[in-house]
């Protein structure tokens, strides 16, 4: 018979992230809904939240330079910009490492309506800083920039490659350190 696992085991067993959060918002819920989770937050030792917000911010500045570069090189031509897809939300990883960051959170979800375009598109690209965008607009590599990456040498692709996994790994651990207080939280307002 296998031994027993407790709550808590059971509880840092996610591999994915949840897709908590991850819809149509209206600003007034998403100030609700950042706000109540920051209460959330409060209740974790600063430092184990830091950590892995930490990482996540220092990997997306890892990230930054080449994937502008990537964009300059690419985006100006392209006849299917991923920016119009409908489905790009900041889900609930996404929202504690907002709040957690500490820094002014973007306005609001990505639309407030599912027919909506995405409220940060500009007429030249992204109008958010790579740190504050939805984390699937950080890592997305289109065909174009697949291109791009796998032309760099191996070290470079291997650097990318770790960077994006201790990005996910940290992003999994917040969500779970979450959930191991807040289990079947559901992003509501309240
Ligand atoms: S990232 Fe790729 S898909 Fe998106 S706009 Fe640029 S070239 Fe097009
Ligand atoms: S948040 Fe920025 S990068 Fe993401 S879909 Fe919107 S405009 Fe594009």
């Amino acid at each position: 018979m296998k031994p027993k696992r407790s709550r808590r085991q059971r509880l840092q067993q996610r591999t994915e992230e949840s897709r908590l959060c991850a819809k149509p918002m209206d600003n007034e819920s998403w100030r609700r809904v950042l706000g109540r989770l920051n209460r959330r937050l409060q209740v974790f030792p600063r430092d184990a939240i830091l950590q892995p917000v930490r990482v996540i911010e220092a990997g997306i500045g890892i990230l930054n330079a080449p994937m502008e570069a990537y964009c300059r090189a690419t985006c100006g031509d392209c006849l299917d910009p991923c920016c119009t897809g409908r489905k790009v939300f900041y889900n609930r990883a996404d929202l504690l490492y907002l709040v957690a960051l500490r820094k002014a959170w973007p306005l609001g979800q990505t639309r407030v309506r599912p027919e909506d375009p995405c409220r940060f598109l500009g007429p030249r690209g992204c109008l958010l800083p790579r740190y504050l965008r939805p984390y699937v607009c950080v890592w997305f590599l289109c065909e174009a920039h697949m291109e791009l990456f796998q032309a760099e040498p191996p070290t470079v692709q291997r650097r990318w490659i770790q960077t994006l996994l201790d990005i996910r790994n940290a992003r999994l651990r917040l969500e779970n350190l979450f959930e191991s207080r807040f289990p079947g939280d559901t992003c509501d307002e309240a």
